[in-house]
This record gives C-alpha cells, structure tokens and sequence, in this order.
C-alpha cells in the first residue's frame, strides 16, 4: 500500500519528468547501480531505483537484473506479477529495437477461409516440443465447429481453456508445456455459449459454436494475435476474465469459502494441484494474486457425475485484516466481479501414477491444494493403499474443515489424520509444535518397504523449505516429493 501511495503522489520517480525515451543497450547498461537502476522487462524499460526499498524480495534481487534485460529472471521468481500496472509510473521507455515479426506474419492476415493456414512456430525451443497442432473447421446451418488436432493423447476437458468476448474466441490447448492458441476475430456473431467435448484416445478437441442466425459463413473470421501459433507456456500472458461471486461462507475465524460462477462464454477446468489469479483493481493499481481452487467439501469430488461443464469454483481464502489483497476481497459484495486467470502450476496428474503412499503436509491455508490431491487420489488411483495428512495450525479454531477430514479418516479406512497445533490451549491431546524430523520420521513410514511414494507439501514458504530441508535428510528423492509454491 506504501508503493501504491508513492505512485499516486505525482512525484516524478524516472527522473524524466513524464518523458519516455527509445533506450539502447549502451545506456540500460549504464544504470546498473541501486540509485540509477534500470530494467528492462518484455521491452519496456524501468526505473525501478524508488521501487528498491518496497520490492517483497529485497534490494539484492532486484539488483540482479540491474542494467541489463530482466524478463527471464522475472519470469521466474513472479511472472504472475502485473509489474505493468505496478510500475507504471517507473517507465522510461522502451528499448530501441525493432519487433520481429514472424515470416509469414502477412501471409496469417489474409482471412481464414476454412484452409489449414500453416502452424506458427514462435519459438525455436517449441520444434523440441510437441508435434505441431493443427486446426480446422465446418458448419451446419446452426452451428460451427471448430476442431483442434493436438496429435496427443493425454488430452481432457481440462486441457482447453475457451473464452468467447464480443467477436472474438480464443482457445488456449494446453500441451505438455506448451500452449496451442486459436485467437479469432469472428466473421459472424455466434450466441453466449458454446460446448467443448473431447476425444481422448485421438487427442481431438472440438468447440461447437452456436451461429446467431443461420446464415452461411464464407471464413471462420480473422486471425488475431498469436492465432495458430505454439507457445512455450511460460511465455503466454495471463488471460482473464469476470466471474461473479455466487456466495462467501465463513469456514473458520478467519478463512472463508467463496464460490465464484464462471461466464456462459468460458470453458475452464482447473486441474487438480493447479492454482489461477485473481485481479482486482485497488486504489487504482491492478493487483494479482494466486489462489487455490478446492470442492465444495471433501466429500463433493464423490457424487457422480460431477458435470463437465460445472461452471462454479471455489476457494477457500484466509482474510489477512492488514493485508492488501484479501481486505478487498472480503468487501465483495454477492453479485460482484474478480478477474481469474487460466490455471497455472507444475503439479502433473501422472505423479500419481503407480501410487501407493501418499503424505501430505499442509500449514494453514496451504492446505487448499491438498484437498483436489486427496479426492483424485482416493477416487482415482487404484494402486493406492495409504493417504496421510499432517496439518499444521496455530490452534484448533484455525483448523479448516476438520470436522470434514475427521468424517473422512472414519468412512474411508485409507486415509489417516493428524493435526499438529503451535500454540494449542492447554486442554490440547493431540501433537504440538513445528514441523521437525523426529514427527516427520514418525509419520512418514511407507506401507510396504517398496512402497511408491509422494510427499506433497505446502504452507508459509519458510516452513515449506524447512520441510524440504528435512525430506531431503530423510532420504526421500527429489521425485518423491512435490512442493506447492507460485
Ligand atoms: P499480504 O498483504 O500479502 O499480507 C499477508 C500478511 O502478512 C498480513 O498479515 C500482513 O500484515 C503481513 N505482512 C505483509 N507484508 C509484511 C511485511 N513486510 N512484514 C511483516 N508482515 C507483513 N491463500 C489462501 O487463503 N487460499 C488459497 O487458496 C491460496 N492459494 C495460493 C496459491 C499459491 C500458488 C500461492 C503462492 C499463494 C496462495 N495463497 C492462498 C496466498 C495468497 O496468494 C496471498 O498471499 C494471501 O491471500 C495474502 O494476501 P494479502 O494481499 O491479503 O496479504
Ligand atoms: P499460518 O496460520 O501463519 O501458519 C500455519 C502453521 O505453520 C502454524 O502452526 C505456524 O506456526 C506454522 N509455521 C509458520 N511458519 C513456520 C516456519 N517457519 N516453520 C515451521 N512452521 C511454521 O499460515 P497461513 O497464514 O494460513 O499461511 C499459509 C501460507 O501458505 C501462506 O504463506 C500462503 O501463501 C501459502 N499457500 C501456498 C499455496 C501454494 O500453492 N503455494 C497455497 C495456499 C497457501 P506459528 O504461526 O505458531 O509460528
């Protein structure tokens, strides 16, 4: 909130005094010191000298990017980070190169007429990915469809993230790590909503546009920005869009359940052990941060059929009262918007493959992710014989959904429960203190000596390195363990 002040003070924080200017490398080079700093970011250049002091990470992080392009270091540790937005008032300019456009950037302007245009490849790295999607489309008086060949068969509902706003459709297919884009504008309106179904085995996707009025389309509409093109997905841009806040329900003292609804005009599926953004807009600057989506309760992910195209999610979401995001939050009113972005997150289903010991060790609200982990594993994982949680609180009344979890250890005999209280009142019966090798050593006993093992962990990122710390030293590989962080 103090940076946000500072911008909003009208004080000239590039020394420019509102200019912006073209930067060669020569003269970003030049300010590479803690009070003449600046970095260059996706091309735009910034002044990030007065951000110093009120940067989470500390002076000597930011200093690594010092006179020199940024973007991957950024990309790294926070691509999440709408740095546009915060540091808006710190731009200087941009840097004086040309923008390279892809050869047959003029050829992809032409309309597309139903002919597969031939896939843009943006990055070199990407011949190393996948085999190349393709695209087409057809019509029926009423409808168009739109068919997506991913030529991989690991691919579900999850894996498209469709949008529809005014003429425009975007489909994002996840590939591996990778992002296939169909980005249109529209020749003709289509209706709301539209269907996305899959064909597993084939890796097919098909979108089934509703037309407005049963008029024959002569092209699919026109491409927009990166359309057709395959994308390493860690250079893919956040997309957002409105959900609406259904209800809010108070869970403990301070974490709340809010259900938020989808648009009719998206198709978006969380994936179990991913997370999204939310965006709001506060005293004027955009401000993003990651929240877990989890079931309406533990007990949800069992009804059958959960319905492809559920349109709610839900999140369990702890209200810091000093804190800048979750205050804003809190102050939504049912009806209300928050921006969410498309899932994000290194967590892969086929960790669970083979599967028989699952631990998880959750603090606070790093719990969140652990409850899609929990359900899938204990609804989809044959090979499964153990699930254990160790969940970490304060005190009783912080524990999020015990009476849940407690239902849960009783009606299925795989999962065991134990809760560890930092500072519990003095009626507490159960395990106290922090995480520490002689209750994890306790706890982490395998079913059978060659048991198939996962660890996931995840709550306040020093108890997660402390955890890490101490998995290590038990002997447990790097693939046996998976830590939650951005
Ligand atoms: P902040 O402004 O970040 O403050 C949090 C607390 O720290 C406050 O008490 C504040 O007073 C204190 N604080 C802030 N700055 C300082 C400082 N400099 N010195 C001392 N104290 C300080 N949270 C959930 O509740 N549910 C989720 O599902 C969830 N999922 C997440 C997923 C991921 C991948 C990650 C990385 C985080 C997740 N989080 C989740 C945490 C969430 O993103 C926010 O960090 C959290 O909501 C706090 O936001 P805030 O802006 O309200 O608080
Ligand atoms: P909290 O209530 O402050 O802490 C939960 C428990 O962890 C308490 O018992 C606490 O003990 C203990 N703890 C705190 N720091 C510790 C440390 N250094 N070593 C050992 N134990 C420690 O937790 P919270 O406020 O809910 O915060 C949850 C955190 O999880 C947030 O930082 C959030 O960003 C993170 N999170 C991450 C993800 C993800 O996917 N990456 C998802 C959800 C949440 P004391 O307080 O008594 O010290």
């Amino acid at each position: 909130m103090d940076w946000i002040r500072l911008t909003k003070s009208g004080k000239d924080l590039t020394g420019l005094k509102g200019r912006l200017i073209e930067v060669t490398e020569e003269e970003l080079k030049k300010h590479n010191k803690k009070d003449d700093c600046w970095i260059c970011i996706r091309g735009f250049v910034y002044n990030v000298s007065p951000y110093m002091e009120y940067h989470p990470g500390g002076e000597e992080e930011l200093m690594r990017g010092a006179g020199s392009d940024g973007t991957d270091l950024f990309d790294q540790v926070h691509r999440w980070v709408n740095y546009e937005s915060m540091l808006k008032e710190c731009l200087v300019g941009r840097m004086a190169v040309k923008p390279a456009f892809p050869k047959d950037y003029h050829e992809e302007k032409k309309l597309l007429n139903g002919m597969l245009p031939k896939s843009q490849v943006t990055d070199p790295l990407a011949k190393e990915g996948p085999s190349s999607p393709s695209y087409d489309w057809f019509q029926t008086d009423a409808l168009v469809t739109i068919v997506i060949y991913t030529k991989q068969k690991d691919i579900n509902l999850d894996s498209v993230i469709a949008d529809h706003r005014h003429d425009s459709f975007r489909a994002e297919t996840v590939i591996k790590d990778y992002s296939y884009l169909i980005h249109i504008a529209l020749s003709h309106e289509i209706q709301e909503d539209f269907s996305v179904r899959v064909v597993e085995n084939v890796g097919k996707i098909e979108i089934v546009l509703k037309k407005k009025e049963n008029t024959s389309w002569k092209c699919l509409g026109h491409p927009l920005e990166n359309h057709n093109s395959l994308i390493p997905k860690k250079d893919t841009g956040l997309y957002y869009r409105k959900c609406q806040l259904i209800s809010k329900e108070d869970v403990t003292h301070d974490t709340k359940l809010f259900c938020l609804l989808l648009p009719p005009s998206t198709h978006l599926q969380v994936p179990t052990g991913q997370h999204v953004y939310f965006k709001l807009t506060i005293t004027g600057t955009e401000i993003v941060k990651p929240y877990t989506p989890v079931s309406d309760s533990l007990f949800s992910e069992f009804k059958e059929p959960v319905l492809p195209n559920n349109k709610y999610i839900y999140f369990l979401i702890k209200i810091y009262p000093a804190g800048l995001f979750t205050p804003e939050l809190d102050h939504l009113q049912i009806g209300d918007y928050v921006s969410v972005s498309n899932p994000e997150g290194n967590f892969k289903i086929s960790q669970f493959q083979e599967l028989e010991d699952l631990f998880l060790l959750a603090a606070g609200t790093g719990f969140t992710p652990m409850v899609k982990v929990l359900s899938y594993a204990l609804t989809n994982i044959p090979s499964l014989r153990k699930v254990k949680l160790m969940f970490f609180n304060k005190t009783e009344d912080d524990i999020i959904w015990r009476s849940q979890l407690e239902k849960l250890a009783f009606k299925d005999k795989r999962f065991d429960l134990e809760f560890v209280l930092s500072a519990p009142t003095s009626e507490w019966n159960g395990k106290r203190g922090y995480i520490s090798p002689a209750l994890l050593s306790e706890f982490l006993k395998r079913s059978l000596d060659t048991s198939k093992v996962l660890i996931c962990i995840c709550g306040p990122m020093p108890f997660t390195e402390q955890g890490m710390k101490l998995l290590h030293d038990l002997n447990f590989s790097k693939d046996e363990i998976h830590s939650f962080t951005a």
